[in-house]
């Protein structure tokens, strides 16, 4: 009896702490793109070896959630899905094919939990490190059969509703008709450029907060990690301040939901690049930092989930010397390699994998499983093998929305 007694205290201990008593009023959802179980393996390597004697695994801000799953990742027509089919798999729960956002394999329309959860009452932020219309973020409010359709991605943004979005900026602006800037403006939404604007302007209702246009790389996406540490410019906007933004303007009594995605640990994986894919994994690292302060003041009632729309580039650490990449990116170190000289490209970076003890399976998407972590209310819906297709229903489940 006593035994009986006593599992049934510790079950019900485990379900208070992962958060089945309460509803979920505060959810964050953070999409690493690209980031499988090697990205965040190899990342936590980095950061637990700090010399040559060093053995042991860093930390990342998620690495300590308390509720842990693996979640498959196959589309409707492959094996290995694209961003378009995993990111309309995360916000509708259905499989499309490869290149499909949020429309099924029948040319069926499909509908985002965003907009449910809109619907229901709560305010929503969508916000990448790269364009807003590009596909991940775009299958969070966004319809079309061809994820390159930006300016049909982008037009769409207006008509959403959202309170807030964040982003490098619209990746196709026009094609000689009203460009997306004038259309979300019509539509209600005040434009921020910069950290200093969107200050100003982030009480004046519906928002997109873009970089600042003469700070930007390029008109589509923040500056990498790396690119930051180099050029030292202290207009560059992050996700971590991105998702800030969007926490001031989200934040109210009845809740909201917030899809922030850390876009480029794809593109560095693609490159088999591992001073990006770690420090883009940092960089990711560091905005769920902002919610785990948030949730610290609202344990109750908020929700963080950090997974991966698919894995990219399958890193191992095969012998792993990654605190040579540290001393190579120190640039205090006094080392004649430093992060300037590594953006300069003085290594190719397949050596840089040599010195890392790095070695990739592909330069692709591969189908492997990927990690979700979670932590708070509902979080323990995400524990063990899952599909990707069960990550929305599970949120509106924690939620209390109709999925
Ligand atoms: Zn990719």
């Amino acid at each position: 009896m006593k035994r009986i007694v006593t599992t049934t205290f510790l079950a019900f201990a485990l379900l208070c702490a992962t958060g089945c008593c309460q509803k979920a009023k505060y959810v964050f959802l953070f999409i690493g793109d690209g980031m499988g179980f090697g990205a965040v393996s190899v990342t936590e390597t980095y950061l637990g070896q700090t010399d040559s004697t060093a053995i042991g695994m860093g930390q990342l801000a998620f690495s300590s959630f308390p509720v842990m799953g693996a979640a498959s990742t196959y589309s409707a027509d492959h094996q290995r899905t694209d961003s378009a089919a995993s990111g309309t798999a995360l916000s509708t729960g259905e499989k499309v094919n490869n290149d499909s956002i949020c429309i099924g394999p029948e040319g069926d329309t499909l509908t985002g939990i965003a907009y449910k959860i809109h619907d229901a009452g709560y305010k929503v932020g969508i916000m990448a490190t790269v364009c807003i219309d590009h596909a991940t973020p775009a299958a969070f409010y966004g319809r079309s059969s061809h994820r390159g359709d930006y300016y049909e991605i982008g037009s769409q943004l207006g008509s959403t509703g959202f309170e807030f979005f964040g982003g490098g900026d619209f990746n196709r602006p026009d094609k000689g008709q009203p460009d997306c800037f004038a259309k979300a403006e019509a539509a209600g939404y005040t434009i921020a450029y910069g950290r200093d604007d969107f200050a100003a302007k982030k009480g004046a209702g519906k928002i997109v907060f873009f970089q600042s246009r003469d700070t930007a790389r390029n008109t589509n996406q923040l500056p990498t990690r790396l690119e930051r540490i180099a050029r030292n410019n202290p207009a560059d906007i992050t996700l971590k301040e991105l998702v800030s933004g969007a926490v001031d303007v989200l934040d109210n009594p009845k809740g909201f939901f917030m899809m922030a995605e850390g876009s480029m640990i794809d593109w560095a994986a693609h490159s088999n690049d591992v001073a990006g894919l770690v420090n883009e994994t940092i960089d990711m690292s560091d905005a769920v930092e902002v919610a785990l302060e948030f949730y610290r003041k609202h344990p109750k009632n908020t929700l963080i989930i950090v997974t991966a729309d698919h894995e990219t580039g399958g890193p191992a650490t095969n012998k792993p010397t990654l605190y040579k990449l540290q001393s190579m990116l120190e640039p205090s170190s006094g080392n004649e390699t430093n992060v300037d000289n590594y953006m300069s490209g003085e290594h190719s970076l397949s050596e840089v994998s040599k010195i890392a003890g790095i070695g990739w399976t592909a330069g692709s998407h591969t189908a492997d499983r990927v990690p979700v972590y979670a932590i708070g209310a509902g979080s323990g819906k995400f524990a063990g093998e899952i599909d990707n297709t069960d990550i929305p229903r599970k949120i509106c489940e924690a939620m209390g929305v109709e999925f």
